[in-house]
């Protein structure tokens, strides 16, 4: 069977013609299933009887089921969803006052190692598939009802979207579809670790914002807390970071910076850090960093933080502070698990290694 879900408008017009269609059908179809939320062929009104007989013969519509709902006291809503032979994965959103951010996995389980995220310690499983992609918006449109509309879409939840990158890719087209889901591309975040062959090839197929993973403004950290800048370094990084940027003269790239007690958070990492940035058009989140079990790490203690945000604010950089959100359903940044059997045997070497 055929999950519908996979294809984006391009892939559907070629499923369309491919079975002697027109090509519009495909927009059509979009609407019915991202739009009107129809996932039964026989309502499908504008088909014919012999097209929704086909359809219904050989493909599906089929979202991820819910295992668990839950609902932070901040109204920050999670749900773990279930994704085939015993994996799941983790999908939050985040109301505010005039926006309603969805935060989306991309993987089961992460393949690469950064030391201060949970979703590192569980392995890796596999990518998520488009339709697992989009059906975590979609589920999530479905639950909130009428009233409540996700507006914007980060790809921030378990895994390493670059990694992931063909289906990570149809899913944000859809996303950004007018006949889908219609989200501008400033509502659409891709945020990565810094894959760097994979920044540039998303520079020149989808137009999304994109944030980056810093943490660490030199490569000696930056190779602890972040292990694949042992193959992309800071200097191949900032390069993919200002192609990004190139051609869209009043974009900027979001550094995500997660504050870590000790490690990262002096008045002088700040200012190797503005030195840095100096020549990319930036804006700099910093993170709270949120505890897990087993984690050696500490949050730096707020009047910290505030200093080295006043830091980067006095050389310019426009800084924002990532307000926790979902905590007490461990639904923050870097605490999203899931459940992953693990193929990548990570946790056994942790084990060995003294970790949990
Ligand atoms: N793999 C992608 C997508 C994950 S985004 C990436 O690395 O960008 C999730 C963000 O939360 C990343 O910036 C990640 O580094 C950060 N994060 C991970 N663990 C965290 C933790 N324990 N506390 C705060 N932020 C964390």
């Amino acid at each position: 069977m055929i999950n519908l879900l996979d294809f984006d408008r391009k892939s559907l017009e070629d499923f369309f013609l491919g079975i002697g269609e027109k090509p519009f059908r495909a927009t059509q179809l979009l609407k019915w299933m991202h739009q009107a939320g129809v996932d039964d062929f026989d309502r499908m009104s504008n088909f014919s009887k012999a097209l929704r007989g086909y359809l219904k013969a050989h493909c599906t519509i089929t979202v991820p089921e819910i295992v668990v709902a839950q609902q932070a006291a901040d109204g920050t809503r999670k749900w773990l969803l279930q994704m085939g032979c015993g994996n799941r994965v983790e999908t939050v959103f985040i109301p505010e006052d005039n926006r309603g951010t969805l935060c989306v996995s991309s993987q089961v389980g992460c393949s690469l190692a950064c030391s201060f995220c949970s979703t590192a310690r569980q392995g890796f499983n596999r990518n998520l598939s488009t339709a697992e992609i989009i059906g975590q918006l979609r589920v999530a449109q479905r639950e909130l009802g009428e009233q409540t509309k996700v507006t914007n879409v980060v790809m921030m939840g378990m895994g390493e979207p670059l990694l992931n990158f063909n289906n990570v890719v149809a899913a944000m087209q859809l996303m950004l579809d007018d006949f889908a889901y219609g989200l501008s591309k400033r509502r659409v975040t891709v945020s990565t670790s810094g894959i760097v062959p994979a920044m540039y090839r998303l520079t020149e197929v989808c137009d999304v914002s994109l944030a980056v993973s810093l943490h660490a403004a030199n490569d000696e950290l930056r190779d602890v807390l972040v292990p694949i800048n042992k193959k992309y370094p800071l200097r191949e990084l900032l390069a993919a970071c200002r192609d990004n940027v190139a051609d869209a003269p009043r974009r900027k790239i979001t550094f995500e910076y997660v504050m870590l007690d000790g490690v990262n958070d002096s008045g002088a990492d700040a200012r190797v850090l503005v030195r840095l940035l100096r020549d990319v058009p930036s804006k700099i989140n910093l993170i709270p960093f949120n505890p897990f079990p087993g984690t050696e790490y500490r949050c730096s203690p707020m009047p910290v933080i505030e200093r080295f945000r006043t830091v980067l604010h006095n050389a310019g950089m426009v800084t924002t502070i990532r307000r926790t959100r979902g905590e007490d359903i461990d639904a923050a940044c870097g605490q999203l698990v899931g459940k992953v059997h693990d193929k990548s045997r990570r946790h056994l070497r942790l084990q060995k290694q003294g970790g949990t």
